[in-house]
């Protein structure tokens, strides 16, 4: 269940892992999320940087469902991390990095794909649903009440309209 990568080799060769991580293999993302599916889809790229840094970069997604804080329903999304990347060995080299790119430290070799990603999909999870991405019901409610006042701008705009067309020869 546990699939491990050597970033440096993988970076050397310029290769790619693509594939699906167990979620249990997650332990603290899976506490945070009532997940929908059983496994988080991972693609990454590895290569050398200008600096013969290890660079990586990607995506981690994962099935879940959030509760609405409007209406309080479970909403369906896909929590996805875009990742780019600098791996570094040690948390000296990781405070110079950091003022140019997001740093990874990792202090293992081969490492976890999991602990590669989790952080960012931790960070991906949105603080909120977006409303407009599910039927709120508590959206609708104030969406009809907002409506009002558009019209009635509308309607004020009406008669300039019909005033120019009888102006116009
Ligand atoms: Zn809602």
């Amino acid at each position: 269940m546990f699939v491990k990568v050597s970033p440096s080799d993988y970076a050397r060769h310029r290769r790619s892992w693509r594939g699906s991580v167990p979620l249990r293999s997650f332990s603290r993302l899976a506490t945070e999320l009532a997940s929908t599916s059983d496994t988080v889809a991972v693609d990454l790229k590895f290569e050398l940087d200008e600096h013969d840094r290890v660079h990586m970069c990607g995506t981690a997604s994962v099935q879940a469902e959030l509760t609405c804080h409007r209406c309080a329903n479970t909403v369906p999304t896909t929590i996805l991390a875009e990742i780019d990347a600098v791996i570094v060995r040690s948390d000296a080299v990781a405070e110079r990095v950091a003022q140019e790119a997001d740093v990874i430290v990792v202090t293992e070799n081969p490492i976890q794909v999991c602990e590669l990603v989790e952080d960012d999909l931790i960070m991906s999870i949105p603080w909120r649903v977006d409303e407009k991405e599910h039927e709120c019901i508590a959206l609708d409610a104030s969406e009809t009440t907002q409506a009002l006042p558009t019209r009635a701008t509308q309607f004020t705009q009406k008669p300039f309209e019909n005033l120019r067309k009888l102006l116009e020869p």
